[in-house]
């Protein structure tokens, strides 16, 4: 099923990096508003980071890719210390290919990690890659998203039903 990620976790620092590996993951592709911090927020968590340069220690290639404008991706990708496609249009092929440029890895040891199901986890499954769906770290603003939440809401008892949180 498209819409249907293949991990559930709670907040994007929860992913193990020991389980990355395990799913030969060598790159991941990483949302900014709501996945490595609150929506339309410039700062990054204390928390965030030290998964980043957890991510980094280990040797996992990490790109931010967002849908957002390069006013708000290209600041926060700064801060972070990655590459950045920015106006990704998710989930559509273009930013998919632009995706794989900046990371340098194939589909299938990619993880798209993100908090929408219907642009990052039809994204990373629609192009082959494995999906982390992570809880919103806080309220949508635009009302777009709010929107898409609406649509969201019949899948979520059957992704929390079907998946089973990896938190350690
Ligand atoms: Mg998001």
């Amino acid at each position: 099923m498209i819409l249907i990620p293949d991990f559930l976790f709670c907040r994007i620092w929860d992913i193990p990096i020991d389980f990355l590996r395990k799913n030969e993951i060598h790159g991941v592709i990483l949302d900014i508003d709501n996945t490595l911090t609150f929506d339309h927020a410039p700062e990054l968590p204390d928390r965030t980071a030290q998964w980043l340069e957890k991510i980094e220690q280990a040797g996992i290639k990490a790109a931010i890719v967002s849908n957002n404008r390069e006013a708000r991706v290209k600041p926060f990708a700064e801060r972070c210390g990655l590459s950045y496609v920015a106006d990704a249009l998710k989930p559509k092929r273009v930013g998919f290919e632009r995706s794989c440029a900046v990371l340098g890895e194939r589909a299938e040891n990619i993880a798209v990690i993100g908090d929408q199901l219907f642009t990052d986890i039809l994204f990373g499954n629609r192009f082959g890659c494995t999906t982390i769906l992570v809880e919103p770290m806080g309220p949508d603003l635009p009302w777009y998203v709010k929107a898409k939440r609406v649509l969201e809401k019949p899948f979520m008892p059957y992704i929390h039903r079907k998946k089973k949180y990896h938190a350690e």
